[in-house]
């Protein structure tokens, strides 16, 4: 289960993809094989980050109470007078703020390297769990409602011993994690996605967004070997 290792599950879906880099790499021209490529390469990267730097007590906490004190670390960069050091691990200060950041650049990424390569494939097949929510530029968020709707009260990965999260809850748990930081449609209104999403995106357990993400970017890489 996830919440044994996450780095294991990780090294499993980074394995897949340099795997699939070189049984495809002569794709590399193929810009609707690359960009999808490079965006999953980038966001594995970032959740690498994410949970290695992600302190314990945060790593199974909600993303609500993620950063405890956000004005506190600010704070501390400003009155060092010089630049922090960023890298994982090295300012226990900047750990919960620099693993949360991460995670949320992974969210971007992934959506969005998705995205491309279910509408690269879709003339070719449909049947994988994820092809009904693919529009003509965009995931079809109502119709992901329902699935981020079954999160209500998803329980921390320590606290369950179901399965790992299906490919649809996990698309509806990163989409509403990626925006609740794209910030730009709040008051959208007579939405029910982007009304409600707010209210389940920080309810979610962070390792249970971890496990999302890597459950996305394996589908992912398995999807992409598809694209000619
Ligand atoms: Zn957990």
């Amino acid at each position: 289960m996830m919440n044994s290792d996450p780095l294991k599950l990780w090294e499993a879906v980074w394995n897949e993809l340099m795997h699939e880099f070189n049984a495809h790499k002569g794709r590399w021209g193929n810009e609707r094989w690359r960009e999808p490529f490079q965006l999953l390469g980038a966001g594995l990267i970032y959740t690498h980050n994410a949970i290695i730097s992600m302190p314990a007590d945060t790593f199974h906490g909600p993303m609500r109470t993620a950063v405890k004190d956000s004005l506190q670390v600010w704070k501390l960069f400003y009155q060092k007078r010089k630049e922090p050091v960023l890298c994982p691990n090295t300012d226990n200060n900047a750990a919960e703020l620099f693993s949360t950041m991460h995670l949320a650049s992974s969210s971007f990424r992934l959506v969005t390297a998705l995205f491309l390569v279910h509408e690269a494939i879709l003339n070719l097949t449909s049947t994988g769990p994820l092809f009904e929510f693919v529009a003509a530029d965009d995931w079809k968020r109502a119709k992901l409602l329902p699935h981020l709707k079954k999160t209500r009260g998803l329980a921390c990965c320590q606290k369950t011993h179901s399965k790992l999260l299906e490919e649809q809850t996990a698309l509806a748990i990163i989409l509403a994690h990626r925006d609740e930081f794209g910030h730009r449609e709040e008051n959208i209104a007579g939405s029910g996605w982007f009304k409600e999403r707010g209210g389940y995106a920080k309810e979610f357990p962070l390792c249970r967004v971890i496990e999302a993400q890597l459950i996305l970017a394996n589908l992912g890489v398995k999807e992409l070997s598809k694209i000619q």
